[in-house]
């Protein structure tokens, strides 16, 4: 059996062929999947019974496969969670936004994470495995399957969950690339944002793609000494070095970077933090998203009071440091990075 999900239409074709049925049978299945959401050959109806019969023998398609372990709504009536369980038993989360502008989505690259920042659930037991292109893909497409019922479908994605996306580069980069084309999602890249803890050479390749993806860095702390202590990854890939690649990628796609950066009471939140991280962002292609933190118990750490979220923000605007803050989401179920698949574990064992 053959998990056709995620192949190119010219892939497809060669083995529809195989199995004996004509080239456009190819482009038929690739229209119901990748247009109309529909993972069951059964319901694919302008084929024939016996060419479905035939690809039920030899075709799955992954999103019918994937288990929904738990959905879970926000009581903000915005944010729907899900935790998924892929084929070999692995689980992942992803997070369904509803804004004024319309649907968002926030996929997960790889199984955990390990990255091992201070404050961050997913990484809490590193990383099991990277996810497949088809992974990644089915997040979305399971999703859009779902809003379609109310005549909906996700019009951004972030790949914003758990893992780090230019550690696992190939796939994610494959699957935006296939959500782009015109006869799958055809969505924007101007619509995609990857964000990274601060990956140079992810950046750098990122910026040879020529895509204009939104690039968001996990940023977090502005003083080398506190960043490596919070990101282990400021070490080989100091925050200035990645300041700089971030700036050579605004030049080369247009596209302002986002810098997110977690408010964590008494660590990083100082007026001087916030003058320290507005010098390094004067004058670039950048804006800042505040991030009131969500605690994870295990690592102890809280979110700044807000007051000093507010302080800090108008530091950065009086510097002409274009920033907002992040507006909590999902925070009674627990939607932030890895805090699902966390509590789930915890609650297997
Ligand atoms: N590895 C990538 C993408 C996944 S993390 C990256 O580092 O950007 C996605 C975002 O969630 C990052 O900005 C991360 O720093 C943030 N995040 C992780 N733990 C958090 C927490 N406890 N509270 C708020 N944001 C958190």
């Amino acid at each position: 059996m053959k998990d056709i999900f995620g192949w190119e239409l010219d892939k497809l074709v060669e083995d529809v062929k195989e199995l004996g049925m004509p080239a456009f049978r190819a482009k038929q299945i690739f229209q119901w999947i990748y247009q109309k959401n529909i993972f069951a050959f059964d319901g694919m109806r302008n084929l024939s019974k016996t060419d479905i019969e035939k690809l039920k023998a030899n075709f799955s398609i992954l999103p019918q496969d994937l288990i929904v372990l738990k959905v879970l709504q926000s009581q903000d009536r915005i944010t729907r969670k899900f935790l998924l369980q892929l084929k070999d038993g692995a689980a992942v989360e992803t997070v369904l936004m509803h804004h004024d502008y319309g649907y968002s989505i926030c996929v997960s690259s790889q199984v955990g994470c390990d990255m091992h920042c201070a404050f961050c659930a997913s990484g809490l037991n590193g990383c099991q495995r990277s996810l497949t292109k088809a992974e990644i893909l089915a997040q979305v497409y399971l999703c859009n399957s779902i809003l379609s019922a109310e005549n909906q479908r996700i019009s951004r994605i972030v790949v914003m969950g758990s893992g780090e996306p230019m550690l696992n580069f190939d796939n994610v980069f494959a699957a935006l690339e296939f959500l782009h084309d015109e006869k799958t999602a055809n969505m924007s890249y101007r619509n995609m944002t990857v964000s990274t803890c601060g990956v140079i050479v992810g950046i750098e390749r990122m910026e040879n793609l020529g895509h204009p993806i939104n690039l968001a860095i996990s940023l977090h702390a502005v003083r080398d000494e506190l960043r490596t202590k919070l990101m282990p990854i400021n070490k080989a890939n100091p925050f200035v070095k990645v300041i700089v690649a971030a700036e050579k990628y605004a030049k080369k796609t247009g596209r302002d970077v986002t810098y997110e950066y977690i408010m964590l009471r008494g660590c990083n939140d100082s007026t001087e933090d916030a003058q320290l991280l507005a010098n390094f962002l004067k004058f670039k292609h950048a804006s800042v998203n505040l991030i009131p933190a969500n605690s994870v118990l295990e690592h102890g750490l809280q979110k700044s009071d807000e007051k000093t979220i507010d302080r800090f923000l108008q530091v950065l605007n009086r510097n002409h440091i274009n920033a907002t803050v992040r507006k909590e989401m999902g925070g009674d179920i627990a939607a932030a990075c890895g805090q699902l698949r966390n509590q789930f574990a915890k609650e297997r064992t």
